[in-house]
């Protein structure tokens, strides 16, 4: 990055390279897969295509307008730029993670819809939907993975991984390892043989919603 970039802009690029390493730390993706970008104004942050996120430093930071135009740094955006671009085109989302999360993908690979296991799901707005598969990189990826979030916060990517958005690279992450956690859960309930879990129904989830609103600390 130049000295002349806003420190916003630094201070954002630096938020991005730790949750990137962060989802590495994590093992909710392994070497260069999955991707994460944040929003400032009209700018989108983006972490660099096939680049290991303990490499990247204040000057290796890219950025693109909303149509996808490289207006800052030298290296490539990732491969997934269509599947961020359309996430903040389509929602007020500040910050977007991609993950190839071990079990959310492995569920990704046998329901369309996670089944509802836990109210967690409702941190990621109501039942997690599978988008088609489609192969990654892809505008084609990008529209399934629309159809998918509508009315929620986060997605799984067929045979391939998860999305989250949110208000702040946190929020997006947190959301990333709360599906993961889910879908772990549900494999594991599903896995004893000869039982079926209890899932939950759309009233007691709705429930929740209404009291998550007042979770946590005041203010
Ligand atoms: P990039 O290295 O291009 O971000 O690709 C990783 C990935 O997960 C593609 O789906
Ligand atoms: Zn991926």
């Amino acid at each position: 990055m130049s000295e002349q970039q806003p420190e916003s802009i630094g201070r954002a690029w630096l938020d991005v390279v730790a949750t990137a390493r962060r989802s590495a730390a994590d093992g909710l993706v392994v070497g260069t897969s999955g991707n994460v970008s944040a929003r400032v104004g009209d700018l989108v942050l983006v972490t660099p295509s096939g680049v290991p996120y303990d490499r990247l430093g204040l000057r290796d930071a890219v950025g693109v307008d909303l149509e996808g135009r490289q207006v800052l740094g030298d290296l490539g955006p990732t491969s997934e730029l269509p599947l961020h671009l359309a996430v903040y085109r389509s929602t007020g989302a500040a910050a977007v993670v991609h993950t190839h999360a071990v079990h959310a993908t492995a569920v990704s690979t046998l329901v369309t819809e996670v089944p509802l296991v836990h109210y967690a799901a409702a941190i990621l707005g109501g039942p997690v939907r599978t988008a088609a598969y489609a192969r990654y990189g892809t505008p084609e990826l990008a529209e399934a993975m629309l159809g998918a979030l509508a009315d929620r916060t986060g997605c799984l990517l067929a045979n391939h991984g998860t999305v989250t958005y949110g208000d702040t690279l946190d929020q997006a992450y947190e959301r990333t390892a709360q599906l993961e956690w889910l879908c772990r859960l549900w494999l594991t309930a599903s896995s004893v043989p000869g039982r079926t879990p209890t899932l939950l129904d759309a009233a007691q989830l709705d429930e929740v919603t209404e009291a998550l609103k007042g979770y946590g600390q005041p203010g």
